[in-house]
């Protein structure tokens, strides 16, 4: 189970991300570095990461005309990480172009893995009253978030980013094998701080989640790795 988490390493200073990557090396396996860690410190860092041993999730949510999508990730896919993703409201031409990008990474470095490539549904910050105000968007959110996932599933996508709440519907009419990655998790009892949809570690793996992506209820523990522990513990 420890190998489906994924921390997300939202931090901004070399002493925090020091602090987070060295206390969690030998208890998580999955990282994932965001826009600010990213925009902080600059590709180097998954390299960094990569030596300490972790996999990398590298969390840019592309979202562009589909030549700059595609120039993107066949950027992304040559610093070595293992999951990348796009924003499934560019739509399924930039979705196909992003994978393209990797493809062609790859073909020119076959020694390069192949990152999971995965696209962004909705963001676990948003709820249906923001989406139908702020985006002109008036269909129910679960059924944005599944219209979403098919399109991603067309452009030759590997999976989703989305709600637990949301999996089963995924599963049920994407594909069984459509890998759900979800975001938004709180461990029970623990402030929701801007996720809106919420649920515990367990209750997403019971929805079917395959990664769970958790930030903030791990990295501002007082010993990350012993909040890391805990929750597998209670998987
Ligand atoms: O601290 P917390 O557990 O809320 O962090 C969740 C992480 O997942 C953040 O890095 C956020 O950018 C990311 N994320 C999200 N919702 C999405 C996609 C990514 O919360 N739909």
């Amino acid at each position: 189970m420890k190998d489906r988490i994924i921390v997300a390493l939202d931090v901004q200073t070399k002493e925090d991300f020091e602090r987070l990557s060295s206390n969690l090396s030998g208890h998580a396996t999955y990282v994932k570095v965001g826009m600010e860690l990213y925009y902080t410190f600059g590709p180097n860092i998954i390299k960094m990461l990569k030596e300490l041993g972790y996999k990398v999730f590298l969390d840019l949510k592309i979202h562009d005309i589909p030549n700059t999508a595609m120039k993107a990730c066949k950027t992304i896919t040559k610093l070595g990480a293992d999951m990348i993703n796009v924003h499934a409201a560019g739509g399924k031409e930039m979705m196909v172009a992003a994978r393209l990008g990797m493809e062609e990474a790859l073909k020119e470095n076959p020694k390069l893995t192949r990152p999971i490539i995965i696209a962004v549904t909705q963001l676990t910050s948003s709820d249906q009253e923001m989406i139908e105000k702020e985006l002109c968007i008036d269909r129910p959110i679960h059924e944005v978030v599944v219209h979403y996932a098919k399109m991603a599933k067309a452009a030759g996508l590997d999976g989703v980013v989305s709600s637990p709440l949301e999996v089963k519907l995924i599963k049920d009419q994407v594909a069984k094998d459509f890998i759900c990655v979800t975001p938004g998790i709180r461990p029970t009892g623990s402030a929701g701080n801007d996720q809106k949809r919420v649920t515990t570690p367990k209750e997403a793996f019971d929805k079917g989640s395959d990664f769970i992506v958790m930030g903030r209820a791990i990295t501002t523990a007082e010993v990350p790795a012993k909040a890391f522990d805990t929750i597998v513990n209670s998987l």
